[in-house]
């Protein structure tokens, strides 16, 4: 359940639990196709509402003290990705302990960048408020796969940017974004984009991809082109490792400033 990543823009990967109930949008959503359904199942966690989540032991919780022992020894601060098996920001009052806990954990591990994704920025934003920010290390991300997606969480993204710095992942792609002028550079530190990669995989138009770079250029925020998906520029379908990574013959990996700029830890941590 904590993992190091495969993900290109994080070191680690940390689940305080597995599993969620989708995110449901009339044109289609990210959660219409989610891996980490696909791939709990296959452990025997149920999905959905009422179900249990599955917790994670206390060998997972340890890990973040680990990372950071590891970070503090190298000089060297590492980025933590949560969650991948789940949503930190899912309503649901039996996570609430594991929240509280998780806070705490972020907070005592100087030495790492907590990335946390959702797709439900309307409970983050309640608990980045009623948690005074978090910390100064945590930058949320909003999943936002297509102008619908776009229009219903958009308010809480200009909400939350004025509490924490906020990324958006546009992952997966479903449809062209186009956000208003001057929106990006006001609200967004960082925009992730990519295709979708599962069996069922829907492909995504490479214009959709190049709109996003394009906004997030002329606004000066890093883009991370992160993948395809199953599908390439061309739309074929060849497989995720096949389609790789790169748009118009450029790998784009850029990063927020943001990440060197957050305050030093303190010695103790
Ligand atoms: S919010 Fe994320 S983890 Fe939850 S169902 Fe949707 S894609 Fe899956």
């Amino acid at each position: 359940m904590g993992t190091k990543t495969k993900i290109e823009w994080c070191d680690h990967t940390f689940n305080a639990w597995w599993g969620c109930v989708e995110v449901p949008l009339p044109s289609g959503s990210a959660c219409d196709h989610c891996y980490a359904r696909e791939w709990a199942k296959r452990w025997g966690v149920e999905w959905g509402h009422g179900k249990q989540r599955r917790m994670a032991s206390e060998s997972v919780w340890a890990q973040p003290r680990a990372w950071n022992a590891a970070a503090r020894k190298e000089g060297k601060r590492a980025r933590v990705f949560c969650a991948s098996m789940g949503d930190i920001f899912e309503a649901n009052a039996d996570l609430d302990a594991a929240r509280e806990r998780l806070v705490s954990v972020i907070q005592s591990t100087g030495w790492l960048i907590w990335l946390l994704l959702t797709k439900r920025p309307a409970t983050a934003l309640e608990f980045v408020r009623e948690h005074n920010g978090i910390s100064s290390r945590v930058m949320v991300g909003v999943t936002v796969e297509s102008q619908e997606a776009f229009g219903s969480r958009r308010r809480y993204i200009e909400d939350l940017s004025a509490e924490v710095p906020v990324f958006l992942s546009c992952e997966p792609l479903l449809s062209p974004i186009e956000f208003p002028d001057l929106w990006l550079a006001k609200h967004v530190a960082w925009l992730i984009a990519g295709g979708e990669s599962s069996r069922n995989a829907r492909p995504m138009n490479p214009d959709w991809a190049r709109g996003l770079r394009d906004q997030a250029t002329r606004a000066a925020v890093p883009f991370h082109f992160k993948q395809w998906g199953e599908s390439g520029a061309d739309l074929i379908r060849i497989g995720k490792k096949e389609a790789g990574r790169v748009l118009d013959g450029h790998t784009w990996d850029e990063m927020p400033t943001w990440f060197s700029e957050v305050p030093p830890p303190a010695v103790s941590e």
